[in-house]
């Protein structure tokens, strides 16, 4: 045991150093990928060496390359950083060493686990005796779903593709909004739709799904009578928007439809009184997907993949066939993702939402979307600068405009690759900076900086640090 005292000390040491680290230091990291390799001994050693030195020299030669986007001024992708509850959960996790799989190997983890997927759907305002289950992302979250989709829709055309598969089935037309995260066609790609036949249905100037344009699509794209998903979006990746979910929900019911929703991080809106309206109908979809490693704070990975009834999530998923569950019978987490051995995934989620409660989580959420409004705010008409979407959430788009924004009496084309070249230079130097990380995207064919706050450590004083980066880069592009 004091082999484990000192190494654990040890380890407990060196982790209170990185977080120590995270506020002050660079935020993306300068050492190249040669000089990072370089950190690290490349030849698999003859004998084994002593486990204190290798984890001394595993946190000395990663820390060159470790980007601090647990701190509060990472605003890349959609990326939260970790309450403080959540690491040491993760901890005891790994310490417990525990197959998550089946309630036999691990009746503690099972039991977290069904509590806390009671929980997350408390805090979404989802029915309650939905299916729950813990994947690595939202990724497979929406694989998840989308494979319960394709069952239930599949089942009532009298095909059982659990046994034969889709060889010889009824076609299925699947739906997504335009601007569908990448994630939902690699999912239906895994799952042998095809990722390119979705129909693809028209959405607004945000992003967001037209209903009506759907209503049409569902009439008027191939068998009307056919096999029918639809997968709208709560939260677009880049401007926030969320489908009009009520709308979507009463024309999938109409058409006969499997609704699901994707809501990585835009589901967690419905927990907040002040953003809840964002998501109404959400609760009226077939199944949703959220991330706890995006806004829910947690540390990497956890995906949550949710189906309104449960039979169809089982029997897509489930090792053991256990189409119908009983309530008194105990939950083999297995049943519910597409894993079979797996660590206690959900210990974190629990963690998170003990420490936070209903009114700590909505503040969270909150929080960071007033600080995405006040970058907005800070930045919009100074320096060339325009925001290029709606701040209804946590996501705000950065264009800088050529010449500080006067007319280059050029033409259009020309202003815009100007911009564009403007916009990417401004990026490339804020992430030199070092004050702050944000990445880029293109928004309706324009070059932006996209800025998403998702990190329950961010303040007003961290947006305004932030904020003078952008314009410094600003003035000297
Ligand atoms: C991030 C994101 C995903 C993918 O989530 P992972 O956790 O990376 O698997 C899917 N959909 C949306 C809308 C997202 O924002």
């Amino acid at each position: 045991m004091d082999d484990w005292d000192d190494l654990l000390e040890q380890t407990a040491r060196l982790a209170r150093e990185w977080l120590a680290s995270v506020d002050g230091r660079r935020v993306f990291p300068e050492a190249s990928v040669e000089a990072l390799r370089a950190g690290f001994p490349q030849d698999l050693p003859e004998h084994g060496e002593d486990a204190s030195k290798v984890i001394e020299e595993l946190a000395r030669a990663a820390a060159p390359g470790l980007v601090a986007s647990p701190g509060p001024r990472y605003f890349g992708f959609v990326i939260g950083g970790s309450l403080p509850a959540t690491v040491a959960a993760d901890w005891l996790t790994s310490a417990w060493d525990q197959n998550a799989g089946l309630y036999v190997s691990s009746p503690a983890s099972s039991v977290i686990e069904e509590l806390a997927g009671r929980w997350v759907l408390e805090a979404g305002g989802l029915p309650a005796g939905a299916g729950v289950g813990f994947t690595t992302g939202a990724m497979m979250a929406n694989f998840t779903c989308l494979a319960a989709a394709r069952s239930a829709v599949l089942d009532r055309a009298g095909w059982d593709v659990e046994a034969l598969g889709l060889q010889g089935a009824p076609p299925i037309r699947v739906f997504v909004g335009d601007e569908v995260h990448a994630t939902v066609p690699a999912a239906l790609r895994l799952l042998g739709l095809g990722g390119k036949t979705a129909i693809r249905v028209p959405v607004d100037g945000q992003g967001a799904m037209r209903a009506e344009a759907l209503r049409e699509a569902l009439r008027g794209a191939g068998d009307a009578s056919a096999p029918t998903i639809v997968a709208a979006q709560a939260g677009n990746v880049n401007s926030g928007a969320f489908d009009p979910l009520d709308e979507i929900a009463e024309a999938t019911r109409e058409a006969g439809a499997w609704l699901h929703v994707d809501g990585a991080f835009g589901f967690w809106a419905a927990a907040s009184p002040a953003l809840r309206h964002l998501t109404r109908g959400m609760e009226r979809a077939d199944s949703w997907t959220t991330d706890a490693h995006k806004w829910l704070n947690v540390p990497y990975d956890c995906g949550i993949a949710i189906v309104a009834d449960p039979r169809w999530q089982a029997r897509a998923m489930a090792l053991s066939a256990a189409y119908l569950i009983a309530a008194d019978h105990a939950r083999d987490p297995y049943d519910w993702v597409p894993e079979s051995s797996r660590r206690g995934r959900a210990n974190t989620v629990y963690a998170a939402l003990r420490t936070l409660g209903r009114t700590g989580l909505a503040a969270l959420i909150e929080d960071d979307c007033a600080n995405a409004r006040r970058f907005a705010a800070a930045l919009d008409g100074t320096a060339g600068i325009r925001i290029l979407n709606d701040v209804v959430l946590n996501q705000v788009l950065v264009r800088f405009e050529p010449h500080g924004g006067e007319a280059a009496g050029g033409s259009a084309a020309g202003d815009t690759a100007a911009g564009d070249a403007r916009t990417r230079a401004i990026i490339a130097a804020v992430q030199r900076d070092g004050t702050m990380w944000a990445g880029g995207t293109t928004w309706h064919g324009l070059a932006a900086m996209r800025i998403s706050v998702s990190n329950w450590r961010t303040t007003e004083a961290d947006v305004a640090r932030s904020v003078e980066a952008i314009l410094r880069a600003a003035a000297a592009a």
